[in-house]
């Protein structure tokens, strides 16, 4: 039992040192024997049971039906009625609809596996890292490489993925509620316990999956992968579900009611093509019947729009990867969707609004104000008044031992700063007054310096404390927040000084941190707890830190209010230094109305905050938990909210929100899980541009769509209109022809279309697609004009295909060169459609060929259907027929025309709206 034993039995049980790690050569040999620190799963769902499982679908079922009827139909026409032509042209179709079904389950496949891939690479990108020592140096690596023996370091946010038993902590604290149910940290230490300790109870263990709450501390590895307790009690991990998409939902549904529309047409038509055939000749025979099932088939595979799904799930994975290129790393395809309706994004300030590169510009110590010249962190900018600099000296001195920060010299010899941004700032305070934090604690100057005790920075106590042994004394030494310093300050501190001084410093934009400290006792430096430390407090000082904005923020801030989406910005800082950085960057105007304070929300309810908080702008000294009290309250309004956030504390605001976002850079490893979508620079302006890249996104899926379906209701309407319209024969085209073979419909559906149609899912976004409100979620994809614009538009290209095939008719052509006229007329006229399906507004509204692979798919769709007309191939299996040169130039040109006219009369609309 590792928690048993000291600290030392463990290291030399498993064969290790603290010192120095294992070698890389025994981690090889013990990542043989023991394997990788992951759980097992289950193996992922082979590709072909994938393509056997899609051939369950309702759709490919219908399919499958179609088959059947046109084998049925073929059969009947051999061994019946003699008609061979007739017979073949049924088995070329039953061939060419199993071919549609492999695309489609082709298609399924693909969507499968190109999800999966995604996924896997988002993944691994989104891999856990660990500090480890090994061959005396201490490395970051994939927490899957961890073995038994290893040696780590974890500090607050870090995930803890593996069993270790500690062997130095400090104020660790460790939340392990997956495994014993405790919701509580708990403090963690090195001794050794009695064996009957509870697993619970096991304070010098630490076990995977638990996060760390506070402090830091040193452990060797003693368990990996499914020998840790977690892989114990977790089993098998199931390979998870991949959850559908709202909008995969809504297509999927459609899909379906489309299904059963269809199954309900090819019924009507069964029943009144044969009612018509019987009015019109008063008899009925098999042959009619053969010619109606035709018509009934072709009218089945017109009213699905087959490709839909999966094309929409490609695009949708597809946009995922396409966002990490901006930056952003989004983490489930849901987050895609509803990045683009978002409609407040509530943002840290520090490093995501600012640069987070901080410089004490001011401070104020021993009743004077100095300043100090320079930026960054060279060491280099004269303290003035310079002859009063000493008197400042007990405040620099604590500024930089309060401080686990470091400055050092880089081999290009530019200074590089280690640790909190804020702390790094008093390092190169003290350096440019020859103070260097190491050389107080190496015992190099006339006091000897101890630190014995650390409490970490936390942004809901906003404070830091260390307790020093300084020569013979004891001390805590403590900065924060200077108004909540304040607040524990002794009576001896002039606090009208300090709090005019925090005014000024503030209403400049600074940033601003009040140092302190307490003469203690050995034994309270020992024993005492923190809050007892914390208390009467002396005030040494003031310092007044800039971190100035990122410049391409307000850029960014302004192209947000464009598309009518709040920014709002939260911080742990100063309401003054807060409202003076966020007017900086137009997050709000200046009169400084929409500013509210962490302790204000204390003492709000719910619905006090709830009236409130749309108009709030700056939340200034907010504490974690503040956060989520935002986010619900704002959701309460039905606003999409994204809400960043880099600390420990901040997950479960970041589960809350609709977005969660976390920093790639400097965010722990708790946020990032918690996250929907990651920064990877850190950036606010990726945010905005991962926006524009979800609105991208959900508008090319509503125009691909939008497109499909438009086809979807032409075939239908043209079918229909020849089967209930054509009531006597015309020309050498009988009563019974269907305006098109199922075959051409297939082709459609298949390749004219559906190229286009996919190449509209990548189409570049449309320049003003930031100018627009976001998307309302309760609407569905059909709302906004879409169901009208369908039906608008597919009703006259219906219209148009059917007058072609009549006209064709009538002008004495043969039933294929009719059926040819009337295909290619449907053909061109989406061809020329899918320019028009770019956009909500006109065709006129959007440059043709900022796409390529639009113009590459339209030019392809349009050759092939011109060649399937004139190969005697194809005319043979299709039913199509050679035309005329004047009758090709027609059916390419022609369908042009209404669509032309539909975005003229729209754009005359739209300019007199
Ligand atoms: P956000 O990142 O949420 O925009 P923030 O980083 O400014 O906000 P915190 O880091 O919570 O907010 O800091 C809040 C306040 O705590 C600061 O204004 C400062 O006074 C104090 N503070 C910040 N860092 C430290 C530190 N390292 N030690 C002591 N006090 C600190």
């Amino acid at each position: 039992m590792f928690y048993n034993q000291s600290k030392d039995d463990v290291l030399k049980e498993l064969n290790t040192s603290r010192h120095e790690g294992l070698t890389k050569k025994e981690v090889q040999a013990r990542l043989e024997k023991y394997g990788r620190n992951e759980m097992q799963q289950d193996p992922p769902t082979p590709i072909w049971k994938i393509f056997i499982h899609s051939f369950k679908e309702p759709l490919v079922i219908i399919l499958l039906l179609a088959v059947l009827l046109s084998l049925v139909s073929g059969i009947y026409d051999l061994t019946s009625s003699g008609d061979v032509k007739h017979a073949m042209s049924s088995f070329y179709e039953a061939i060419a609809i199993m071919i549609l079904i492999l695309i489609n389950s082709g298609l399924s496949v693909w969507q499968t596996a190109s999800a999966r891939k995604s996924l896997d690479s988002l993944k691994k990108m989104n891999d856990h890292q660990v500090s480890v020592l090994r061959d005396n140096n201490w490395e970051k690596i994939s927490v899957n490489l961890l073995v038994p023996g290893d040696i780590i370091g974890v500090k607050m946010g870090d995930f803890i993925e593996a069993d270790v038993r500690w062997f130095k902590t400090s104020e660790l604290q460790v939340l392990e509620a997956h495994l014993t149910g405790e919701s509580e940290p708990i403090s963690k230490a090195v001794e050794i316990l009695p064996e009957e300790t509870d697993l619970g109870d096991r304070k010098n263990m630490g076990y995977s999956g638990s996060t760390v709450t506070n402090g830091n501390g040193y452990a060797v590895v003693v368990a990996t992968g499914m020998e840790t307790e977690l892989g114990k009690i977790a089993g098998l991990l199931k390979d998870t579900p991949d959850s559908k998409t709202p909008i995969e939902k809504t297509v999927n549904e459609l899909t379906r009611k489309l299904m059963y529309v269809a199954g309900c047409v090819v019924l009507f038509t069964l029943v009144a093509g044969s009612l018509k055939t019987w009015l019109t000749t008063g008899t009925f025979s098999f042959t009619s019947f053969a010619a109606i099932l035709s018509t009934a088939i072709a009218l089945a595979v017109a009213a699905i729009p087959d490709a839909l799904p999966a094309v929409l799930s490609i695009v949708l994975t597809i946009g995922a990867t396409v966002l990490t290129k901006s930056k952003g790393l989004i983490k489930s395809l849901n987050s895609v969707e509803t990045l683009g309706s978002t409609t407040f994004i509530a943002s840290d300030k520090t490093g995501t609004l600012t640069k987070n590169e901080m410089t004490v510009t001011r401070f104020f110590a021993n009743g004077i104000e100095f300043e100090v010249e320079g930026r960054g962190y060279d060491p280099l900018g004269e303290i003035t008044p310079n002859g009063q600099v000493e008197s400042a000296r007990q405040f620099i001195v604590a500024s930089i031992l309060n401080n686990e920060s470091n400055v050092s010299k880089n081999e290009n010899g530019n200074y590089v700063p280690f640790g909190n941004p804020t702390d790094v700032a008093l390092v190169v305070l003290g350096l440019k007054n020859d103070l260097d934090r190491h050389e107080l604690l190496n015992k190099k100057s006339e006091i000897d310096y101890d630190i014995l005790r650390i409490f970490p920075f936390d942004s809901t106590r906003k404070m830091m404390s260390v307790v020093v042994k300084a020569g013979d004394e004891f001390k805590v030494l403590t900065k924060g927040a200077p108004d909540v310093l304040l607040n524990k300050a002794d009576a001896d501190t002039d606090k009208k000084a300090f709090e005019e001084k925090i005014d000024k410093f503030a209403n400049e934009a600074l940033r601003t941190l009040a140092v302190g400290e307490r003469i203690i006792s050995e034994d309270e430096a020992m024993n005492a707890a923190m809050e007892e430390l914390e208390n009467n407090i002396s005030l040494l000082g003031l310092a007044g830190i800039i971190d100035p904005p990122r410049e391409e923020v307000r850029q960014s801030v302004e192209t947000l209010h464009n598309a009518d989406i709040n920014v709002v910005m939260i911080t742990g800082d100063h309401a003054k230094t807060a409202q003076a950085i966020a007017a900086k960057l137009g997050i709000i105007s200046n009169n400084g109305t929409q500013v509210m304070e962490g302790k204000q929300i204390d003492r709000m309810s719910d619905d006090e905050l709830f009236d409130q908080v749309e108009n709030i702008r700056v939340y200034a000294r907010v504490s974690p938990e503040h956060k989520q009290r935002i986010v619900n309250q704002l959701q309460r309004h039905d606003e999409v909210v994204a809400m960043t956030g880099d600390g420990v504390n901040d997950a479960p605001a970041l589960r809350a929100a609709d977005i969660g976002v976390a920093m790639g850079i400097n965010g722990t490893d708790v946020t990032k899980d918690s996250a929907d979508l990651i920064l990877l620079d850190d950036k606010f302006t990726t945010i905005e541009h991962s926006v524009e890249a979800g609105r991208t996104i959900f508008t090319n899926i509503k125009n691909f769509m939008r497109h499909e379906l438009t086809t979807n209701v032409a075939e239908i309407l043209s079918l229909m209109f020849g089967l209930l319209l054509i009531t006597h024969d015309i020309g050498n085209v009988s009563s019974n022809t269907p305006t098109l073979t199922a075959l051409m419909v297939l082709w459609v559906n298949m390749i004219s279309d559906a190229l286009p149609s996919f190449a509209l899912g990548y189409d570049v976004p449309e320049s003003d697609i930031m100018n627009e409100p976001p998307r309302d979620t309760h609407k569905s994809i059909l709302a906004d004009g879409m169901m009208s614009r369908i039906i608008v538009r597919g009703i006259t290209m219906g219209v148009v295909v059917f007058i072609a095939f009549i006209l064709a008719a009538r002008s004495g052509m043969q039933v294929e060169e009719a059926q040819t006229v009337a295909f290619l007329t449907l053909v061109f006229g989406q061809l020329w459609n899918v320019f028009d399906a770019r956009s909500s507004k006109t065709l006129f509204h959007r440059n043709p060929f900022s796409n390529p692979k639009l113009i590459m798919a339209v030019t392809f769709s349009a050759l092939s259907s011109l060649f399937v007309t004139i190969s005697p191939f194809f005319n043979e299996v299709m039913g199509t027929a050679r035309l005329s040169d004047s009758v090709y130039l027609m059916v390419i040109f022609i369908p042009a025309i209404p669509v032309f006219l539909i975005s003229g009369i729209k754009a005359i609309l739209l300019k007199n709206k």
